[in-house]
Parts: structure tokens; C-alpha cells; sequence
């Protein structure tokens, strides 16, 4: 789950991390008290979306006096933000957060994640803050440290000490730079956070340490212990088939191609993309329907498929482990009665009562093209939907 920037910054409040003074507003009219509020003579205004490269798409704005900012939020409220990390349609921007100006002496990044490869909570830290860190760790690598925290260890005031001599901190920087780090590693490790970033931390003018920017991202399959954290859920700013997808216990993406996919696993989903890209379609859609399916969220899943513009065919991917293929099959017949079928479709059936389920559906109503074999389903849904 993601979260806004001015709540992860909340976040970071209640753990000791220091941020600009900021207020969030929801109309224009709301600005003026606002940075009255403030105070000061500079003033930024930023569009609360669910992504980042704000900046570079106009939704960060610095103002030098209040008119400005009340044109800078009559500017942003109530459009759509597009970013380098949204599609052409961007995001709505509902609210703004008002914020004290500051002047930056230096950008730093600092991160956390888990490293899958070290299998430990792993820092990221440069002095190339500011920029898109994906850039600059492909194209400068050597510019990003990273520091794997040991499992079963805690992060201490000395690991901290070592990355801050790593980006040249030291002094009185060091205290508060020690409890920026301190503060991210205990909301990562008690919020059940997957990515927390600052991008920009600052070094300000007046020798002070902020975090700018934030973003926090949630581990889905914690979420239902972290109360607080779902109540904080903006589901303007999600995908509407993936919020209905998420209702029925349905791992759904929306692609751009014309080959709608419903298959059982994650992995099984990804190897099944590959395979039309492979054989010259493109995937309209990741589908994970899990691992008990049912009839019910097999209808489900037609539907939402469907109701994808582009989609020009179906190809249906079922490894029966736990589940048996025969009660798959059954479950497609009854969700193409509930749903109708309006799109070619192909269903590939493999493992426990694999040529039951097959024979089912050759002997329904319905054209469904049968496959036991991967590669050739893959080959008919793309020749069907050309
Ligand atoms: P992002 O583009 O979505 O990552 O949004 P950020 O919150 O990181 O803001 C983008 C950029 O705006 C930052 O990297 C800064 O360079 C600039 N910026 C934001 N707030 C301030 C500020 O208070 N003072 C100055 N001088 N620049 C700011
Ligand atoms: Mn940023």
C-alpha cells in the first residue's frame, strides 16, 4: 500500500524525524491562513499524489509571496498530475501540502529495503539526493552505499556513525543525522514497510537535517495489523479495477497490451506473460487468481478482464496442485454463463484431473479452445486475437 507524502511525514514526525513545517489544504482558500500560518518569505506547494517526479511534472512549486501560492494551488487543485512515474492520464490532485521554504545547502538520499539477495534490511544512502536514484545507481554505482543490517543485530549508533562518514557528515550533523536513521529503521521494522525513502534529505542553511520529501510503502500482506496505517488508504489515487480485484482477493494489474491472462500463482502469471510476449502478443493484464479459486472468483475475474477496452482475447493458465481441474473447468462454464463470452478464449488445464476438466469444457456450449500444452495455448490466443 502506498501513502501520501504529507502522512509519511506524519510518520516521521512521531519517530523523531525532523521535517519542514507544512500544512495540508484541500482549496485555495485554505492557502492564504496557511502560510500566514507558516510564516516566512518562501513557501512550496505540493501536489499529494501517489507518486514521485513531481517536481519535473510542475507538481512542486516554490512561491515567494502569498499570491502565488493561492495561483499555484488554483493551478493544481481539482487536475491530474503526470509524472515520468505515472501513465499519460496521471493522477488526481485532491490535496496540497503547504510547506515552509527552505534553503538547501545539500541533497542527500537515504533508503530501506529488503535486499532479497543478502536477505537482510538493507540501507541505501548517497550524496547524490535530489535526482532520480535509479539513475544514479545504474549510471554512478559507486555513488550509492549500501549497508546491510545484520538480522540479528539492531542498527546501532555506530552503523549510523559509519554510513554518515560515508557521505562526508560529521559534527554536530551527526547527531541528527543519527536519528533520521534511527527513526526510518524503526518505522520500517514496527510499520511493516517494504520501501521507505527520503529524496531529498536536506542540509540545510542553518545546518539543520530534513526530510523534504517521503515515501513510505506497506507490505500488503501486513496490512490487516497495521490499523492505523490502512486507515490512512487514498483509493483516489489507485486504479479502480485493481481496488475491485483487491475486494475479491484478486492480484490484478492492468497492462496496455490486448491479451487478457488469468492464471493461478504469481509465478505461473509472470512465465505466462513471457510466453505471449515471447510468441509476438502483448498481456493486458497480470492475474493472479490463487490459489483456491473458486467459480465465483473465476466470474469475477472474466468480468474484470472484459470490461478492459483493449483486450482482443483470453488465455486462461491453471496448474492444478490443490485445486483439481475438473472444478476449474466447471467453475469457467459457470462464469461464462453468469458473465457471457465475448472474446475468444483459450484454457489451458494442467495437473491433478487435467483431462477431466479438458473434456468438460470441449463438451460445453461454449467455443473455448482447449490446450494442455503452454506454448501451444500461448501461439492460438495470439493467432485468435490478431
Ligand atoms: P518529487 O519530485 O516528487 O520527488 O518531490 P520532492 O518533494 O522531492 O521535491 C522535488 C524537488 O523540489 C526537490 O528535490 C527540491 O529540489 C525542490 N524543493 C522542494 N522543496 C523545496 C524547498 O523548500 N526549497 C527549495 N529550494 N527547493 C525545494
Ligand atoms: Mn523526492
Amino acid at each position: 500500500m502506498h501513502i501520501h507524502e504529507y502522512q509519511a511525514k506524519e510518520i516521521f514526525r512521531q519517530f523523531n524525524i525532523q521535517t519542514p513545517e507544512s500544512i495540508l489544504i484541500n482549496n485555495t482558500l485554505e492557502s492564504v491562513h496557511a502560510c500566514e500560518k507558516l510564516g516566512g518569505n518562501l513557501w512550496v506547494v505540493k501536489a499529494q499524489v501517489h507518486a514521485g517526479g513531481r517536481g519535473k511534472g510542475g507538481g512542486v512549486i516554490l512561491c515567494k509571496t502569498k499570491e502565488a501560492v493561492e495561483l499555484a494551488c488554483d493551478k493544481l487543485l481539482g487536475t491530474n498530475l503526470v509524472t515520468p512515474q505515472t501513465d499519460s492520464k496521471g493522477l488526481p490532485i485532491e490535496k496540497l501540502l503547504i510547506e515552509s521554504g527552505q534553503n538547501i545547502e545539500q541533497e542527500l538520499y537515504l533508503g530501506l529495503l529488503v535486499d532479497r539477495q543478502t536477505q537482510k534490511i538493507t540501507i541505501l544512502a548517497s550524496t547524490e539526493g535530489g535526482m532520480d536514484i535509479e539513475k544514479v545507481a545504474s549510471e554512478t554505482p559507486d555513488k550509492i552505499i549500501k549497508f546491510g543490517v545484520d538480522p540479528l543485530g539492531d542498527l546501532d549508533s555506530n552503523d549510523c556513525a559509519y554510513i554518515a562518514r560515508e557521505l562526508g557528515i560529521s559534527g554536530n550533523l551527526l547527531e541528527q543525522f543519527t536519528n533520521t536513521l534511527l527513526g526510518l529503521y524503526e518505522i520500517f521494522t514496527t510499520k511493516d514497510v517494504s520501501l521507505i525513502e527520503i529524496n531529498p534529505l536536506i542540509i540545510t542553511d542553518e545546518e539543520k537535517i530534513l526530510a523534504l520529501d517521503g515515501k513510505i510503502d506497506f507490505d500488503d500482506n501486513a496490512i490487516y495489523r497495521q490499523e492505523d496505517i490502512l486507515s490512512m488508504r487514498d483509493t483516489s489515487q489507485e486504479e479502480e479495477k485493481e481496488i475491485l480485484a483487491s475486494e475479491h482477493q484478486l492480484n490484478y494489474i492492468s497492462l496496455d497490451g490486448t491479451i487478457g491472462c488469468m492464471v493461478n500463482g504469481a509465478g505461473l502469471a509472470m512465465a505466462t506473460m513471457d510466453l505471449i510476449e515471447h510468441h509476438g502478443g502483448s498481456p493486458a493484464n497480470f492475474l493472479d487468481v490463487g490459489g483456491g479459486t473458486t467459480a465465483d472468483r473465476v466470474a469475477k475475474a472474466f468480468e474484470l478482464i472484459q470490461t478492459e477496452p483493449n483486450v482482443r482475447g483470453v488465455l486462461v493458465n491453471i496448474f492444478g496442485g490443490i485445486v483439481r481441474c475438473d472444478l476449474i473447468a466447471e467453475g469457467i462454464i459457470q462464469a461464462i454463463e453468469r458473465v457471457g463470452l465475448v472474446l475468444p478464449i483459450v484454457v489451458r488445464l494442467e495437473g491433478t484431473n487435467a483431462p477431466k476438466g479438458l473434456e468438460i469444457l470441449n463438451e460445453s456450449n461454449f467455443s473455448i479452445h482447449t490446450e494442455a500444452d503452454l506454448t501451444k495455448a500461448a501461439l492460438k490466443i495470439v493467432e485468435l486475437s490478431k
